[in-house]
C-alpha cells in the first residue's frame, strides 16, 4: 500500500493546497468560473476495495477532458483500432489542446491524438447511434458502468454554457467538415461533445475508473472485464504521452503515472496494477493542469515511488 490511511492524505492535500493561489479557475466556459479555487480533494481505490480520501469528496465535478480517455474506449470497442486510427492519429502535437494549427500543417487534416479538442471531436463523432440523444445515453451507460454507478449524470448548466461559448471548438469542427474528418451536423456534434465534457461525479466515481483503467480493463470488485485489455492498454500509453496537455512530458518524468486532467480541474490516475486516483481542485496552471493537483501528485508519488519508469 503507498498511503495507508485518509490521515496521510490529508497532510499532503494539505501541502499541495498552498499552491492553489497561484493558479486560476477556468474561465472560457462561463459556468466553470464559479468554481472555489482554494478546493483540494483526492481519493484512492485499491482493488481490495479500500477507498482512501481528503477534501469535500462529496463534490462534484464535471469530466472536461478526463471524458476523451472513455469516449475513446467505447469508440475503440464499438469500431476497432483500425478503423479509428485511420481518422485520429496517435502522436503527441506539444500545442495546446484546443490549438488548431497542426490541423493547417498537416494532410490529410486527420487530428494528431485523441485527447486534444480535435481528435477527440472526431472520436465522439464516431460514437454509434441514431440521435444525440441515443449516442449520449450509451456513452453515459459506459461511464456508469466504468464508475460502477447508475446515478451518474451530467451537469446541464456547464453543458449549456460550453456549448452557448464554443466557437473555438465550433471553428475545429467547421475546419474537419471541410476536410471530410467528419460528416455530421457541427450543431449536433457539439452538442453531444459538451453533455460529454458535463458528465460529472466525485472523486471517489473518478478514482473507480482511474482503477478500472489501471487493471487492465477490469473491476476487481466486481470481477468484470469493463473494457477489452488491448484498449485499457491503448487508454494508458495516450494518457502517459497526452493525458497532460502540452505538460505531459515533464509530468512523465517528474511523477510518472498514466493520468488525464480537464479544465474542470479533474485528474484521473490509474497506476498500473495498483489503483485510481481521482482529484479535484479547480485552480489550474498556465497549461491548464490542475495546479495544486500535480504537486498533489508529485508528493505521493516522491513519497511512495509511484513513477512506472
Ligand atoms: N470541454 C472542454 C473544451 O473542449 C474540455 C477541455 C479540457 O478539459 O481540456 O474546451
Amino acid at each position: 500500500m503507498p498511503c495507508q490511511s485518509s490521515e496521510e492524505l490529508k497532510a499532503l492535500v494539505e501541502e499541495a493546497r498552498k499552491c492553489t493561489k497561484n493558479g486560476r479557475v477556468a474561465d472560457y466556459i462561463p459556468a466553470l468560473g464559479k468554481a472555489n479555487p482554494n478546493e483540494l480533494s483526492i481519493a484512492i481505490y485499491y482493488p481490495d476495495g479500500r477507498c482512501i480520501s481528503a477534501g469535500d469528496i462529496e463534490e462534484k465535478i464535471t469530466l472536461q477532458s478526463i471524458s476523451k480517455v472513455i469516449s475513446l474506449a467505447l469508440v475503440l470497442m464499438d469500431r476497432g483500432p483500425d478503423y479509428v486510427f485511420e481518422r485520429v492519429g496517435m502522436e503527441p502535437t506539444g500545442d495546446p489542446f484546443n490549438s488548431i494549427a497542426k490541423l493547417e500543417t498537416t494532410t490529410p487534416a486527420k487530428p494528431l491524438n485523441p485527447m486534444i479538442n480535435a481528435g477527440a471531436l472526431v472520436v465522439t463523432h464516431m460514437i454509434k447511434g441514431n440521435t444525440v440523444e441515443e449516442r449520449f445515453q450509451r456513452l453515459l451507460s459506459f461511464v456508469q458502468e466504468m464508475a460502477n454507478d447508475s446515478t451518474v449524470s451530467y451537469c446541464e448548466e456547464v453543458a449549456r454554457s460550453e456549448f452557448e461559448t464554443a466557437n473555438l471548438n465550433r471553428a475545429l469542427c467547421y475546419f474537419l467538415k471541410e476536410h471530410k474528418i467528419i460528416n455530421e451536423d457541427v450543431e449536433q456534434l457539439l452538442d453531444l461533445y459538451t453533455k460529454q465534457c458535463a458528465i460529472e461525479m466525485n472523486c471517489l466515481s473518478l478514482a473507480r475508473i482511474g482503477m478500472v483503467i489501471g487493471m487492465d480493463g477490469v473491476d476487481p470488485l466486481t470481477g468484470k472485464q469493463v473494457l477489452p485489455t488491448d484498449i485499457a492498454r491503448i487508454c494508458k500509453t495516450f494518457m502517459v504521452t497526452c493525458g497532460m496537455y502540452n505538460a505531459s512530458g515533464e509530468f512523465a518524468i517528474e511523477i510518472g503515472i498514466p493520468a488525464k486532467s480537464g479544465v474542470s480541474g479533474g485528474i484521473m490516475g490509474a497506476v498500473p496494477g495498483r489503483f485510481g486516483i481521482g482529484i479535484f481542485g479547480p485552480a489550474l496552471d498556465e497549461k491548464g493542469n490542475s495546479i495544486a493537483g500535480i504537486k498533489l501528485l508529485e508528493l505521493l508519488s516522491k513519497n511512495y515511488k509511484l513513477s512506472m519508469f
